[in-house]
């Protein structure tokens, strides 16, 4: 007699949250109908089940190909005492340092997006002293020596009386890479803004909210008609000559038939470098969410971005080594015009294997062609300073003919944050961006806004 089989294979157990009591529970990681499910079940609040990833093979090459050994921060700042996630940190558990530092300076802010996980507001007055600022700066550089990138975020920073002062008091430290996370507004209104800003560059960056191009889903997800605003901060920025990224937080339904819109608004603008979207993390104020019809994983954006720019391939989107499972990117040449996808041809083994590796392009003769003929156009030396490991995070070493200019190159990426609905701590455990606290400690973004942010 022939025994019944489950209708799925149980691939993997980790352990999660019940998105009810915020609980410790174990969790199983199940592939069916070549989806990925995570199932868990609280003692107090019974199952639940998330869809993961609606593409089983691209979650198995993130699970099973797209890992590499963990990179140490300098410090610890936590035992380990209660268990994960509650000894942030970050604690001895922590598997990866801060590949990216936010600073939030302030809670205050000019609008009240219905989409917030920060909760901020107009009615929230509280900002932080310069001198607090200076010395989370300091921990940030305890902690990682030369950060490679620490992005200055509230609330609205823009707003913070002393604005100009904290990027003073960065510049002051070996940090590599300053963002600014902005909603645009003040630089909309005041050209003067972006001109002072720019002072700070290079190696400053504004990451500027940009969800769509439609006032109507703007009013959705921001609870204004921004569209003409975003344009006209994106004017000010060009004129200004500011390096910018958009940032698109999506959520299924409303605007993830924008993806492609988006990446062809983003290549028009010289100033901007690349875009990210980022589906709806499940924390702080989030209103109208409908977790049953507007969550997002990445394979389901890492597919749109395929079908919808007109320009990458699948193949294209690949997933970010040093935490797979919620970070994936694409990097173009931007070129005359021209765009040529450019991560078809970064070899998986090289981009794995750790920061000691080398990526030689002369070996593709598309690349090397590419790169001759960027290298032969009118660069002067100043704009080649920079070479294209510190320009890409989580690369290893790039070696190139010449180092390539930044604007040359332009950078798609995908950021899941994690809610209580999907946290898997073992990928908690790989988070590479972490909020600062006054108090020395560093907390990786979505244990921050699950359990540590106060309302
Ligand atoms: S998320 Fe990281 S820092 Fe926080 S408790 Fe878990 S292992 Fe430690
Ligand atoms: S999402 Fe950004 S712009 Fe909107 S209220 Fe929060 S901090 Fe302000």
């Amino acid at each position: 007699m022939s025994r019944k089989t489950r209708p799925y294979l149980f691939y993997d157990t980790t352990a999660s949250v019940c998105s009810t009591c915020l609980a410790r529970v174990e969790a199983k990681i199940l592939i069916k109908g070549g989806r990925v499910f995570m199932e868990k079940w609280c003692p107090e609040h019974g199952f639940e089940r998330t869809l993961m990833a609606d593409d089983a093979d691209y979650y198995r090459q993130c699970r099973e190909q797209w890992i590499k050994p963990p990179e140490l921060p300098r410090r610890f700042a936590t035992p380990m005492a209660r268990g994960c996630p509650w000894d942030c940190g970050l604690c001895p558990d922590h598997m990866q340092h801060s590949c990216v530092t936010v600073l939030e300076v302030t809670g205050h802010c000019n609008l009240r997006c219905p989409v917030c996980y920060a909760g901020s507001g107009p009615d929230n007055p509280s900002y932080r002293s310069l001198d607090e600022i200076g010395r989370m700066l300091d921990t940030i550089v305890e902690n990682e020596g030369e950060p490679d990138v620490v992005q200055i975020s509230g609330g609205e920073p823009t707003l913070h009386p002393r604005f100009f002062d904290i990027l003073k008091e960065a510049r002051r430290r070996p940090i590599r890479h300053l963002m600014v996370n902005t909603n645009g507004i003040v630089l909309a209104r005041d050209p003067d803004f972006a001109r002072r800003l720019a002072e700070f560059g290079p190696g400053l960056e504004v990451y500027l909210q940009f969800d769509s191009l439609d006032d109507a889903v703007l009013r959705q997800l921001r609870g204004a008609d921004l569209a003409r605003i975003h344009e006209q901060a994106l004017e000010h920025l060009n004129a200004a000559g500011i390096s910018t990224s958009l940032v698109a937080t999506l959520r299924k339904g409303l605007n993830d038939g924008e993806i492609g819109a988006l990446v062809r608004h983003a290549l028009n603008w010289s100033c901007v470098r690349g875009i990210t979207f980022q589906p709806i993390e499940d924390a702080g104020r989030n209103e109208g969410f409908d977790a049953a019809r507007h969550r997002l994983t990445v394979s389901e954006i890492r597919r749109a971005i395929a079908e919808q720019s007109g320009l990458f391939a699948l193949e294209d989107v690949v997933p970010v080594p040093c935490n797979p499972d919620t970070l994936a990117m694409a990097y173009a040449l931007k070129l005359d015009g021209q765009t040529l996808p450019l991560t078809r041809y970064l070899d998986r083994e090289l981009l794995v294997g750790g920061a000691s590796n080398t990526i030689v392009f002369e070996r593709d003769p598309r690349i090397k062609d590419t790169l001759v003929q960027l290298f032969s156009t009118a660069h002067g030396p100043e704009q080649r300073a920079r070479c294209l490991s510190e320009l890409l995070c989580c690369l290893p070493r790039v070696e190139a003919p010449a180092a390539l200019d930044y604007r040359n190159v332009f950078r798609v990426l995908v950021v899941q944050f994690m809610d209580a609905a999907n946290l898997d701590l073992r990928a908690l455990k790989k988070s590479c961006v972490h909020i600062v606290q006054p108090n020395g400690q560093m907390v990786p973004f979505e244990a921050f806004n699950l359990f540590y942010r106060k309302a």
